[in-house]
């Protein structure tokens, strides 16, 4: 994926509070952050995998490094990261992996976005609109990624905003799969909501009852199976349109899908990525027998130093080292200045109380008024702007 080549994905998305990280709550059984207001300020890649052994297994990989927790501690473990890559009010891009190998879940990998608000509330910046829903559109975009559309039973599905949104990119609803939480709240009319399918949802709908409050997640699986079973107007729903595990058995059968029709693909590309480094390698030197070939070879390297520097120092030209803020060096100059300021300022040295180079001074006080004969300016060294 670093090379830009794209694997296909599934991206959940919805409304703040729709429910998005209690689905994926519900088909890992374990814990996420979850609640009112604003939770996932992180995309969050989840990879679960069925796992025989009895322990599960669970990590953390962000900011360049590993961090092992259990299913009890995986909730803070993700607000400390989340913390710690995008500060305290902030949304970023840039994703939390995480893995986790447990018995008896979905081999399935998912992507859990921030969810979209429209109002900015306690200390959120006014853009708050504008930069989930760049994230957002930036993860759904691409052709091989499949929509997971999260829509509360208790809304209007034509008012939700993810809708409008996964209609910018998949008019015709082809990798747009809905689920549809909070059954247990708004049974009335559910039905109908899902047959008449005024959105579009092109791989079919999922009602689903999560976890509520502190309620184990067998105990959850048992009272949403009851529910639909037993309710007047819930049973009415199709047997293959409800339930978490339908839900985890469609996802499953779709990346499976997905995988088989973009590998082809996925392989072309590599290759083409793959013969072009080999010729870029196969235009570099070979082995260097003489020394004049090996000092052919520096002086090339020498120059191409010297060229680079040139642009970092001399032209303020950054793109060879985009990412790299260290090279920056022109544009941080006056950070680089006001830095060396403080650290002079702060050095003991200029602490008024002592007397550093006193002395040195004294003695060039004493000495003004001694002057050399026919002291004229032409005898000074010529500075010009350049040379100093
Ligand atoms: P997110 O912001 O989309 O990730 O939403 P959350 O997963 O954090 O859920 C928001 C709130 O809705 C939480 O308080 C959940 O407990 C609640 N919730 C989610 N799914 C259901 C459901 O199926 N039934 C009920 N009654 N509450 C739910
Ligand atoms: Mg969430």
């Amino acid at each position: 994926m670093k090379e830009g080549i794209q694997l296909p994905t599934i991206v959940v998305v919805g409304d703040q509070s729709s429910g998005k990280s209690s689905v994926l709550e519900s088909l890992a059984g374990i814990n996420l952050p979850r609640g009112q207001g604003i939770c996932t300020r992180v995309p969050l890649v989840m990879r679960l995998q069925h796992h025989p052994s009895l322990t599960s297994e669970l990590f953390l990989e962000f900011n360049g490094k590993i961090v092992h927790t259990d299913e009890a501690r995986v909730a803070d473990a993700i607000n400390v990261a989340t913390d710690e890559i995008a500060g305290d009010g902030g949304h970023i891009k840039h994703s939390i992996n995480s893995g986790c190998e447990k018995k008896g879940v979905p081999d399935l990998t998912m992507i859990d976005l921030p969810g979209i608000t429209r109002v900015p509330v306690h200390g959120q910046p006014a853009d708050i609109y504008e930069q989930i829903a760049g994230i957002i559109m930036e993860y759904i975009r691409p052709e091989e990624s499949i929509i997971l559309n999260v829509l509360s039973a208790t809304v209007d599905f034509p008012t939700c905003e993810s809708i409008r949104m996964s209609q910018q990119v998949d008019k015709t609803g082809e990798r747009t799969l809905a689920v549809v939480t909070k059954s247990d709240k708004a049974p009335e009319g559910l039905l109908e909501k899902v047959t008449a399918d005024d959105v579009n949802i092109g791989l079919g709908y999922v009602c689903v009852r999560n976890r509520i409050g502190d309620e184990s997640y067998e105990d959850a699986r048992e009272e949403e199976a009851k529910l639909f079973r037993n309710h007047p107007l819930l049973s009415r729903i199709g047997k293959s349109m409800v339930g978490i595990p339908v839900l985890a058995q469609k996802l499953t059968q779709i990346q499976a899908t997905i995988i088989a029709r973009c590998l082809p693909d996925i392989v072309r590309k590599i290759n083409e990525k793959l013969n072009a480094s080999i010729s870029e390698l196969n235009r570099m030197p070979k082995t260097l027998s003489s020394p004049a070939e090996v000092m052919t070879a520096f002086m090339g390297i020498v120059g191409s130093a010297k060229e680079s520097l040139r642009k970092i120092l001399i032209r303020g030209e950054f793109d060879e080292y985009l990412d790299d803020h260290h090279m920056h060096c022109t544009a941080r100059f006056v950070e680089m200045l006001n830095r060396y300021s403080t650290e002079l300022h702060n050095c003991p040295e200029s602490d008024p109380r002592r007397n550093f180079l006193m002395e040195e001074i004294n003695v060039l006080e004493e000495s003004i008024g001694i002057e050399l004969p026919n002291p004229s300016s032409h005898c000074l060294p010529e500075y010009s702007a350049e040379k100093s």
